[in-house]
């Protein structure tokens, strides 16, 4: 137990900082080319927040949160998403009253969800996603598309697949809802249970269930039932993407599983070799901010699974290659020539050059041995002759070659 992380949580560990610190570099280079600057929302909030942000009738709120009272006796949450928070903030900093639109990211966020632990599936996961408030107009649901993209393609992940759709807004959904209740009623009986539960209030969530699903593939379509304003929203949505380049499909089953979502919705999946992945996921949320108390204003963002990126990236062998951890290790032997190197250790990182030297009083063959492993390019050697001539001798480990240079000097030529 006492050594054993929590199930569903993984440690990032050295070995891996490097690919995290990829992705992040991604995510905050595309994003400041295209005007997004980040935020840092809290790792929990109030619950209420979720239930009325992300919406009662949904998975995540009914049976994944992380919810405990605190020692005030508040209802507690830790964030299972990210776009409620950064909501929340938008209106309590009184964001809206800001140039708009007001476009943010965030960059490997942790979100918690107590799912069941498998493949893909942790309980602690982190996302890099993005907000943007203030833009109604589809060309902006294209810039957020097309930034997801860039941020994947960045990271070397191959092979994406786009999937596209409109869910409607809740005047046309309402419409649309009656239908497919009718058309669900008599099937009812043959439904999962949970589908069953969402019969009433929420039945577009039933055609988007893994069980049901394949039963239901003559019901009536969303797409077919738009109202004339997001029946061409989703036509210029599709005008701008072809503008952008962007290859996508219309997947008419993206139903999303966060209540807040109208209009655009979109998933980027790709394959590995346990089968398809969605790695992105993210659209449209006209009615948010309002509904959490702030003047009416649209609002579009994604969601990207760090984790999941990793996973790809290892299945499609493109992980970036680890840093070297040294350029330079000093050898030292005695305590005076400790002292020295300690000096040259310090000149040397000064300089911008990665250096270390012993700590561990170890042999002068181990220190070798030691900086070889480490992958070390120079070993530095300061010992009882050299101190006393004023030089070090500079062993290069790639091509065992040796020579003596005064001490002066050797800062300059590993720099060079
Ligand atoms: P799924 O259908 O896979 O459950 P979701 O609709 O719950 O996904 P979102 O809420 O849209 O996912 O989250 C955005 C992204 O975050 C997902 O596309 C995925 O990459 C990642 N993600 C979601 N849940 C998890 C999890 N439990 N563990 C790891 N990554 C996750
Ligand atoms: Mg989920």
């Amino acid at each position: 137990m006492l050594t054993q992380a929590p199930k569903g949580t993984q440690d990032m560990l050295p070995k891996d900082a490097h690919r995290w610190h990829a992705i992040e570099k991604a995510m905050r280079d595309v994003c400041a080319l295209a005007g997004y600057r980040e935020i840092r929302t809290p790792m929990f909030e109030h619950t209420e927040l979720f239930q009325r942000g992300v919406g009662d009738t949904t998975d995540v709120v009914q049976k994944e949160m992380y919810t405990f009272f605190d020692k005030g006796n508040r209802s507690i949450t830790l964030k299972p998403e990210g776009t409620a928070g950064v909501v929340r903030a938008f209106i309590e900093s009184h964001m809206y009253a800001d140039p708009l639109p007001a476009k943010m990211y965030y960059c490997a966020a942790p979100n918690f969800r107590y799912e069941k632990p498998q493949s893909g599936r942790l309980r602690q996961f982190h996302q890099n996603g993005v907000e943007v408030f203030g833009a109604k107009d589809a060309s902006t649901d294209a810039e957020v598309i097309r930034l997801a993209m860039d941020v994947l393609n960045r990271c070397g992940i191959d092979g994406l697949k786009l999937s596209v759709n409109s869910i409607g807004c809740p005047v046309c959904r309402k419409a649309y809802n009656e239908k497919l209740r009718a058309y669900l009623e008599p099937k009812l009986p043959g439904l999962c249970e949970t589908c069953r539960d969402r019969f009433q209030r929420n039945p577009m969530r039933i055609l988007d269930c893994k069980e049901d699903a394949a039963k239901l593939t003559d019901a009536p379509s969303m797409l077919e039932n738009l109202c004339p304003e997001c029946a061409e929203h989703f036509e210029k949505l599709q005008a701008y993407l072809s503008a952008l380049g962007l290859n996508y499909e219309i997947d008419p089953r993206i139903v999303r599983g966060l209540d807040y979502y109208t209009k655009t919705v979109f998933e980027i999946i790709t394959d590995t070799a346990n089968g398809p992945l969605t790695v992105c996921g993210g659209g449209r949320y006209d009615g948010l901010v309002e509904e959490l108390g702030g003047p009416a204003t649209p609002g579009i963002g994604f969601g990207m699974g760090v984790e999941r990126m990793i996973m790809v990236q290892d299945s499609q062998g493109v992980a970036p290659e680890a840093p070297l951890l040294y350029d330079a290790f000093v050898v030292t032997m005695g305590d005076d020539a400790r002292r020295e190197g300690l000096k040259l250790v310090y000149e040397l990182r000064n300089a911008g050059v990665k250096a270390d030297m012993d700590h561990a009083a170890r042999s002068m063959k181990a220190q070798f041995k030691y900086a070889d492993k480490v992958g070390a390019k120079k070993v530095i050697v300061m010992a009882g002759d050299e101190l006393l001539g004023g030089v070090v001798k500079l062993r290069d480990m790639e091509h065992s070659t040796e020579e003596i240079v005064p001490r002066g000097e050797i800062v300059g030529k590993i720099k060079g």
